[in-house]
């Protein structure tokens, strides 16, 4: 099915041991096969290939190592019931991935040819897509700046590559709540910065504040605005949302956030349930108030990893304040169901996100 495009072939000729469906976790094995392709400024993009997965060398000197040019993208494939292999808005990361790419001065690449070459490897590793109810590939493409020059200057070297992961339902135990810390200490992203950009160094930046709140018994961290520290950002790297007296309100993507795919695809599917949506900043004491007075509902996080992660739990200013009494609520459930019965193929497409490898 490659053969029409410019990427040459090598396989496998040792193919690793399948882990056991169980414990497949997150991002733990990788599968037989990677893609790469390399850019420099007289070929632009080439030498594009499928190749047994493995490590690659680069100089320590490589701008990638010291001034972070990375920028990365997370998405799946599922296996529906009847064997086919789907894929969730992968043009959508790709067209992400190339706005980051311009932020970061790294070269920007053609988002049908890259999704070609997406479809071909997921193909040649299609057995890696596990079975098990709930279960996943995830596909992580990645571009890094690779020059051996100490000089501070956007790279003149690039390398492509995706490489893939098959994972496990995240809910293997149940579709639980999340205990959330707001952080006021410490801030993920300002506007006018690369808080928009699946970029290397804004989770890097991200790992104390997490790790803190994880000590103090917490799941994750939410982050309010750098300026003001009183708007809602996010949930350590999820959209969050929060369902108050009718309306389902998340802030709006203003430069500091990420513009999830997830995200989108929830607004779209409430929209689509007359339910209405607001996308405007609200503030940690609106939602603590409405917590307070019995109008917050529901609130829940959205990523590709988890979909949607119930939120019950929100502790700020050393007050722990309950939402729908710790418990996953209705839309919660609705939501994320809908969502992967659309991933897992069960039901109508009416959105037209779906992308079939075959
Ligand atoms: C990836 C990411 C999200 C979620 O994006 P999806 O496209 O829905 O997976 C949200 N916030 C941050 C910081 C992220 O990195």
């Amino acid at each position: 099915m490659w053969k029409d495009l410019d990427i040459s072939l090598e396989k496998a000729t040792d193919l690793k041991p399948r882990p056991s469906g169980e414990k497949l976790g997150f991002g733990q094995y990788f599968t037989d096969h990677m893609f790469r392709m390399d850019w420099n400024r007289k070929d632009g993009w080439h030498s594009a290939r499928i190749c047994p997965y493995q490590p690659f060398s680069m100089d320590p000197a490589s701008t990638v190592l010291h001034y972070g040019q990375a920028i990365f993208e997370g998405l799946k494939a599922y296996r529906s019931g009847d064997d086919r292999l789907l894929l969730f808005r992968p043009e959508d990361n790709f067209k992400r991935m190339n706005d980051g790419a311009v932020r970061m001065s790294m070269p920007r690449f053609s988002v049908d040819q890259v999704l070609k070459a997406l479809k071909a490897l997921v193909y040649l590793d299609r057995d890696w897509i596990p079975t098990a109810e709930g279960a996943s590939l995830y596909l992580r493409p990645t571009m890094i700046g690779v020059d051996p020059f100490l000089g501070l200057k956007p790279a003149s070297t690039y390398i492509f590559y995706i490489i893939m992961s098959p994972v496990g339902a995240y809910y293997s135990e149940g579709f639980s709540p999340t205990r959330i810390y707001v952080c006021r200490d410490y801030v993920r992203a300002v506007k006018g910065g690369v808080g928009n950009v699946k970029t290397a160094g804004n989770y890097a930046a991200s790992m104390l504040a997490a790790e803190k709140a994880k000590e103090a018994g917490y799941t994750q961290v939410l982050w309010l605005d750098a300026c003001e520290r009183k708007y809602i950002e996010e949930v350590g790297t999820s959209n969050i949302f929060f369902f108050i007296n009718d309306t389902v309100i998340t802030p709006p993507l203003s430069g500091s956030i990420l513009g999830g795919i997830t995200r989108d695809s929830v607004i779209q599917l409430l929209r689509s349930w007359d339910i209405a949506v607001e996308e405007r900043q609200i503030s940690i004491d609106e939602v603590i108030a409405a917590s307070q007075d019995g109008s917050l509902k529901e609130s829940f996080a959205t990523g590709t990893a988890a979909v949607i992660s119930p939120v019950g739990e929100l502790f700020y200013d050393d007050v722990s304040h309950l939402v729908n009494n710790g418990q996953t609520g209705p839309l919660s459930v609705r939501i994320f169901e809908e969502l992967q019965a659309i991933q897992f193929g069960r039901t109508e497409d009416r959105f037209g996100w779906t992308v079939t490898v075959c």
